[in-house]
């Protein structure tokens, strides 16, 4: 067997494998939600990285010399803002009752424990002179923009446009080719 078949069967031997997976998992209908590509490439991921460390395993006993560290501010703050766009992004057209106050108390909860204690303290002041406009997608979306739009000023970071329109080609389903996975 060549290199090549070798490389070519254990990529068949892969794919096998996330297609069970997803299986056992529920999904292999459409995905709808990029939550379900991300699914797909972290398990695709996963099992290279299994069938990589095996190899490497095999073949080394060097130790690796790569460090986690604590994020920095900067780290959490970009982090927490996709989370939250993201989550505005997806968020239910026609929210129930109990959606809203799911969603008023998660940004509360936010804004009492982000571990930047003077970006939690100002949160938590901006929250409470405009609280979560939680009725629909539309007003949470606009809603989170404007609060991101408030840290960018006191920053002197550029501003967002905060149109329904440009945040879900920024947050939802993005246009620019670049941006298909
Ligand atoms: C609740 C909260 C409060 C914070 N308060 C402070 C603070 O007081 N002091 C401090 O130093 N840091 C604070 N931060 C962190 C700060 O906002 C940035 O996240 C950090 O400085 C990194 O900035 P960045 O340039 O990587 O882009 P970020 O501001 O993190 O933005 C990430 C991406 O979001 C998009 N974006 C930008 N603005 C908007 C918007 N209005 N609506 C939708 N999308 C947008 C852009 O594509 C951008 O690249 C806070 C973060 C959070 C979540």
């Amino acid at each position: 067997m060549t290199i090549d078949d070798s490389a070519s069967s254990s990529e068949k031997k892969r794919g096998d494998q996330l297609s069970s997976l997803l299986k056992s998992m529920g999904g292999g209908g459409d995905c709808d939600r990029p939550a379900c590509d991300d699914t797909k490439s972290a398990l695709s991921a996963a099992l290279q990285r299994v069938g990589e460390a095996r190899v490497a395993s095999k073949n080394s006993t060097k130790q690796s010399t790569y460090t986690e560290c604590p994020p920095t501010r900067e780290e959490i703050g970009t982090s927490t803002w996709s989370l939250l766009h993201s989550m505005a992004a997806w968020y239910p057209t026609s929210p129930t009752a109990n959606d809203q106050k799911l969603m008023t108390g998660f940004m509360q909860a936010l804004a009492r424990f982000y571990p930047c204690t003077w970006c939690a303290t100002d949160f938590q002041q901006n929250i409470e002179l405009n609280p979560p406009k939680t009725e629909t997608r539309d007003d949470l979306c606009i809603w989170l923009c404007e609060q991101h739009n408030v840290v960018n000023q006191k920053l002197g970071k550029p501003l967002f446009q905060c149109s329904i329109d440009k945040l879900d080609e920024r947050w939802r389903k993005s246009t620019d080719p670049k941006c298909q996975k």
